[in-house]
């Protein structure tokens, strides 16, 4: 099989995104609605979304992801239906990895037997910490030992493919304290993790108050060390670092973000839910009632662009160097052309030379060096 005919014949996947959070956590832009009086309408109509939609994957779904929000706020019923309109629409793989995100404080005994009886073969539980004042901080709604006890009774029910969310960079926090989250967080025998520096997003609360002076940032120099410790520790333990913010043991990487990362065609579901098929992006309005409003008239409230050649060879190198498969300068020749090719060869070179970027045949990617400053590489490798 040629280079081309393989770029083109990537495998699909499908986001689906449930709107709802019993409360907001203090760092999060999500869009998600804290009243949840309208969850059985949205469930219909996204059933109704999956049905209107049915034309635009035609092959073969590796990875379906229930991701939010809270999608541990379904029903055994809402999943149920959604799953009936999935499987009867789409031409879901009988292999196809299907994650469902859910939040410690919904993992009851009864609910993780609920979701081993559906076709869910991973789970990623948003976890965040295991310091009881840090969560409090971030304003989850669970405890550490809420949030330890759900993983083990995940465990106690058969789910083997388990991914936690830890965020590093907190105001306050200590490298101390970031190693026995990390030490709590090994010790459960997960088999991915997903560890993520805290951002103040706009409209936050979080954001509010650091600019009303009330916390302050954690100094640079201690968020590099956090990185670094996290890099170390999740080697020690056998985990593959295999894309900036995850880590998995051999045989567990994240098939739908990896997915996104290397390119491939998937459709979003749900509002504010976004889409791709290689050349356009598209996303479902970020509003319920316009959301339940579009597809009652047939007519989902969508937006969408097409991107230019310049902006999918940006894409190319945002999501490839942030892998450790890097990028393929080969596809990256056949995709893009000579010109943006060699912009890429020649503003790469001062990075090889300094050994923050490596290049063996015709891959390319960051070394371990380069990953603490990749923010600033992948933009200069950018065509404007
Ligand atoms: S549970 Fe997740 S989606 Fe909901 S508010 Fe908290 S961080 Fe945002």
């Amino acid at each position: 099989m040629d280079i081309l005919n393989s770029i083109n014949r990537k495998p699909a996947g499908i986001y689906i995104h449930i709107p709802f959070c019993k409360s907001r956590c203090t760092y999060c832009d999500f869009y998600t609605l804290t009243n949840e009086s309208r969850i059985d309408s949205f469930a219909e109509n996204l059933c109704k979304e999956i049905e209107l939609r049915k034309d635009e994957i035609h092959e073969p779904v590796k990875t379906v992801y229930f991701g939010g929000g809270t999608p541990s706020r379904l029903s055994e019923q809402h999943f149920e239906n959604i799953f009936n309109y999935l499987f009867s629409n789409f031409n879901i793989d009988p292999a196809a990895e299907i994650t469902v995100e859910a939040n410690p404080d919904d993992l009851s005994s009864e609910y993780i037997q609920m979701l081993s009886r559906l076709p869910v073969n991973r789970l990623s539980i948003g976890i965040q910490s295991f310091d009881d004042a840090e969560l409090k901080f971030l304003s989850r709604r669970h405890t550490a030992s809420q949030a330890i006890n759900a993983v083990k009774r995940c465990q106690m029910h058969g789910f083997n493919n388990i991914s936690i969310d830890l965020m590093y960079g907190l105001p306050g926090q200590t490298t101390g304290i970031w190693e026995q989250n990390l030490k709590q967080a090994t010790s459960l025998d997960i088999q991915h993790l997903s560890a993520y520096h805290l951002i103040y997003e706009e409209k936050t609360r979080m954001y509010s108050m650091l600019k009303a002076g009330k916390i302050q940032p954690v100094d640079e120099e201690v968020s590099t060390a956090m990185f670094s410790m996290l890099i170390d520790w999740m080697k020690q333990h056998n985990f593959i670092h295999y894309e900036i913010s995850a880590f998995a043991k051999e045989g567990y990487f994240s098939g739908h973000n990896t997915s996104y990362w290397k390119g491939n065609k998937y459709i979003g579901l749900g509002p504010a839910a976004h889409s791709f098929d290689g050349e356009n992006r598209s996303w479902n309005v970020a509003s319920l009632n316009r959301y339940i409003k579009g597809i009652e008239e047939g007519k989902p409230e969508r937006n969408s662009e097409h991107l230019s050649l310049n902006e999918r060879y940006n894409e190319f190198i945002l999501t490839g160097l942030r892998t450790m498969w890097g990028i393929d300068l080969m596809e990256l020749r056949l995709l893009f052309g000579d010109k943006l090719y060699s912009y890429c060869i020649e503003n790469a070179e001062k990075y090889v030379s300094k050994k923050l970027l490596s290049v063996e045949g015709n891959n390319m990617k960051l070394t371990r060096e380069g990953i603490f400053i990749s923010d600033g590489i992948m933009s200069d490798l950018m065509s404007v």
